[in-house]
């Protein structure tokens, strides 16, 4: 039975496909259901359910018509007789790589020592680079894995919940899928610490009671503000996540200094607007200082994009605003998915082409598979870059710069510029003159100190700088 409503769920989500795209996805959906027939999941429920659930994920994204089928199919290869060359001959290649890609991003061990598995770790990784889609298939499977994981042993459910929070948490910033990465993480914490998670709950629940009045009246009273401007607009409210609110409070912030904890998200038609709206809520919200982010101007290194301001609300709490346009706000829900919205036709190609050019993800991970020859290091450097916290510090102009924790002003110099990195002397932080090799720390506020008198970077640098950008650009100098 809920096989029925499941399948109803997906083909009513399916309004903009044409006809022969719908058929194609029903085709898909009556070979998975075949394929699995005799399987079911721990839940005793038919095996059919989870690629349902999964392909009704990605219909929310308003993924392509071969995203779909594939999430249909992802589990197929690895559970039943079907080869990719027969997905292929039925589908076409696109849905046979993509459920392939899955499959093979399934088996991705990054603990094992054997030379011929790192090998394969690593075209595993770098095949992620050719093909998005197989990151957001397998964040969708992750996701309703997650969502149904409390049939699982509690050693499984604590499993998955770390391999969540390391592996693809990261990997939904990376591509800007915050809605994805914060039900991740929600659920992960869930069943990583599940008695503090119950206590962040219950306090989660009071505060969005409590502050319901406050956020109402301030919506209320911007919205009349922007229509006496003429300014179309859309405002959502939203409350800091479980898991967010339990990062900070166990950093020891009280929970009236979370400057974020309640936020209301304003989109309004153009960029302008955007302008003219922080004026607006300037004009009748007092502004704390310091908390005004101007990410429109400078995009995260995930292209997110939006003015964020932090003022005195209702009652004189803090609120963060967040004003975007609409296309912003698709971005920043969806990230690179919202492609598939704003330009269907060649949504597919434009997706790769901003990855190669502005996600940092990307130009990292291409970096390091050309910087490393050997495997080992290779995934060294991919863990200690991309799959570890990050830092936030700042340029002298306010701009702000996202490392790889551990990261040094060396790194910080060459991110801003390679003849910066090649001439740097010194750094300044915070107003202290700093060792080049010092660890940056969050909200350091850095300035490099450079001379044309420099030799150019000394030959303990490589070694002491963080990234690969970096660590390339020396080597690279020191070869001339
Ligand atoms: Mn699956």
């Amino acid at each position: 039975m809920e096989v029925e409503v499941l399948k109803e769920k997906l083909f009513n989500n399916l309004t903009n496909y044409s006809e022969e795209e719908i058929q194609e996805i029903e085709k898909a959906y009556n070979l998975a259901k075949d394929l699995h027939s005799k399987q079911v999941r721990q839940s005793g429920e038919p095996y059919i359910i989870h690629p349902i659930s999964v392909a009704i994920i990605l219909s929310e994204m308003k993924a392509d018509k071969d995203t779909i089928c594939a999430g249909l199919l992802h589990d197929t290869i690895e559970d039943t007789p079907i080869t990719k060359e027969e997905i292929a001959r039925e589908f076409n290649i696109d849905v046979a790589n993509l459920v392939d890609g899955v499959t093979k991003i399934s088996k991705l061990n990054f603990s094992s020592k054997q030379d011929r598995s790192l090998a394969n770790t690593r075209k595993i990784i770098s095949g992620i680079t050719e093909d998005v889609r197989i990151i957001i298939i397998k964040l969708a499977d992750r996701l309703h894995n997650m969502r149904t994981l409390e049939y699982k042993t509690e050693f499984k459910q604590k499993e998955n919940s770390l391999e969540t929070m390391e592996i693809f948490v990261p990997l939904a910033y990376y591509i800007g899928a915050y809605r994805i990465k914060s039900e991740l993480e929600d659920l992960s914490l869930k069943y990583l610490k599940p008695e503090e998670y119950k206590k962040t709950e219950e306090k989660h629940l009071l505060i969005e009671e409590d502050s319901k009045h406050c956020l109402e009246e301030m919506l209320f009273n911007i919205k009349n503000i922007l229509e006496c401007n003429e300014i179309p607009n859309e405002i959502k409210t939203r409350t800091k996540n479980i898991y967010g609110l339990y990062k900070k409070l166990s950093e020891g912030k009280k929970i009236e200094d979370i400057h974020d904890l309640l936020s209301l998200k304003i989109m309004v038609d153009d960029i302008t607007n955007c302008y003219i709206t922080l004026g607006l809520i300037h004009s009748k919200y007092n502004p704390i200082n310091n908390k005004f982010k101007d990410y429109i101007w400078n995009p995260k290194t995930n292209m997110y994009r939006s003015l964020h301001t932090t003022v005195f609300g209702e009652d004189d709490r803090l609120v963060q605003t967040q004003i975007r346009t609409f296309d912003m706000d698709e971005v920043a829900s969806f990230g690179l998915t919202s492609y598939w919205n704003q330009s269907k036709d060649n949504a597919r190609e434009k997706m790769q082409n901003d990855l190669k050019e502005k996600y940092q993800f990307f130009k990292s991970l291409t970096e390091i598979n050309t910087t490393f020859g050997d495997n080992q290091e290779f995934l060294t450097q991919i863990k200690r870059e991309l799959f570890t916290d990050k830092i936030y510090v700042y340029t002298t102009k306010g701009d702000i710069i996202e490392l790889p924790k551990g990261s040094t002003p060396i790194d910080f110099a060459y991110r801003i510029h390679t003849d910066i990195g090649n001439s740097m002397i010194g750094a300044i932080v915070n107003d202290d003159k700093v060792s080049i090799y010092e660890k940056l720390k969050n909200k350091d506020r850095v300035r490099i100190i450079t001379s044309s008198l420099s030799m150019g970077p000394g030959k303990d640098w490589e070694e002491k700088a963080q990234t690969t950008h970096a660590k390339r650009k020396i080597r690279e100098f020191n070869k001339r």
